[in-house]
């Protein structure tokens, strides 16, 4: 692949941002990875004139459940593309009164409570232990939340996400743990995606989008409620995406790219 032909920014989209609508000259690729296929054909298109690798981490009819979804070929299928610049879309679920349903968040921490997935792409001889003490890119974050802002969207700019194994919801006695444990939202889907980034040397960004409270909040929700913010969310997230993604800068001035040289025995 020559430079010229390089894709560098990928948007992974999550529940309710499954159609690559918002791009324009839109085609789609089918990339080949060593472990098997990704969640879906991967759309190349534009926004303003900047290329943009979308895919749908559920596929494209949502079939695909949180914990069977093969997050190394869809990390594999990006990088292969030229992808320095990832970007995550995804609905959550609130942890804490003032984040409320409609409000987007832009994750700084992460707390791992899954339990069966594949974490790495170093199952030896090659051995990494990177760090993760900063996940997500400060250069994108900082950008993302003065997008947000600008367009009038209520945006967070911290938030610690804690991802659960799924696909069924907490208990009221696991919802309480987590927000003891200082999490502030929750969903199924960031890890193992964000260690896989880390690894390929790409900058990761989360847009969270909050649907509504856990169950902590003892707030009964009908799934109508659910699906009007979940569509209201994707209309907001495209009009972001748009204004985002031709204010990244090509060159990365942050030190993502960077960890993989520490981590590797
Ligand atoms: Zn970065």
């Amino acid at each position: 692949m020559t430079e010229k032909e390089k894709v560098r920014i990928g948007i992974i989209g999550g529940s309710g941002l499954y159609s690559p609508d918002f791009l324009e000259n839109a085609k789609e690729v089918k990339v080949y990875t060593p472990f098997g296929n990704p969640s879906s054909h991967i759309v190349v298109g534009e926004v303003r004139g900047v290329k943009v690798a979308f895919l749908p981490r559920h596929g494209r009819r949502h079939e695909i459940p949180p914990h069977m979804i093969n997050y190394r070929a869809n990390i594999w299928a990006m990088k292969e593309l030229g992808v320095e610049r990832l970007i995550s879309v995804s609905a959550v679920g609130s942890l804490r009164e003032d984040y409320k349903p409609g409000d987007f968040v832009c994750t700084d921490q992460f707390i791992d409570m899954t339990k069966r997935r594949v974490y790495t792409f170093y199952d030896g001889p090659e051995v990494a232990h990177v760090s993760m003490a900063d996940p997500f890119c400060p250069e994108l974050s900082s950008l993302c939340v003065s997008t947000a802002r600008q367009l009038g969207i209520k945006i967070h700019e911290r938030g610690t996400y804690v991802c659960i194994e799924g696909p069924r919801f907490s208990t009221r006695a696991e919802s309480r743990l987590w927000r003891q444990f200082g999490a502030d939202i929750i969903g199924m889907t960031l890890v193992p995606e964000v260690n896989l980034a880390r690894e390929a040397r790409m900058c990761f960004l989360n847009i969270a989008m909050v649907t509504d409270y856990d169950v902590w909040a003892e707030k009964p929700v009908t799934a109508h409620e659910v699906a009007r913010v979940m569509a209201e969310n994707t209309e907001k997230v495209k009009a972001l995406l748009r204004e985002l993604i031709p204010k990244i800068p090509e060159e990365r001035k942050c030190n993502c790219a960077r960890y993989m040289d520490e981590a590797l025995l």
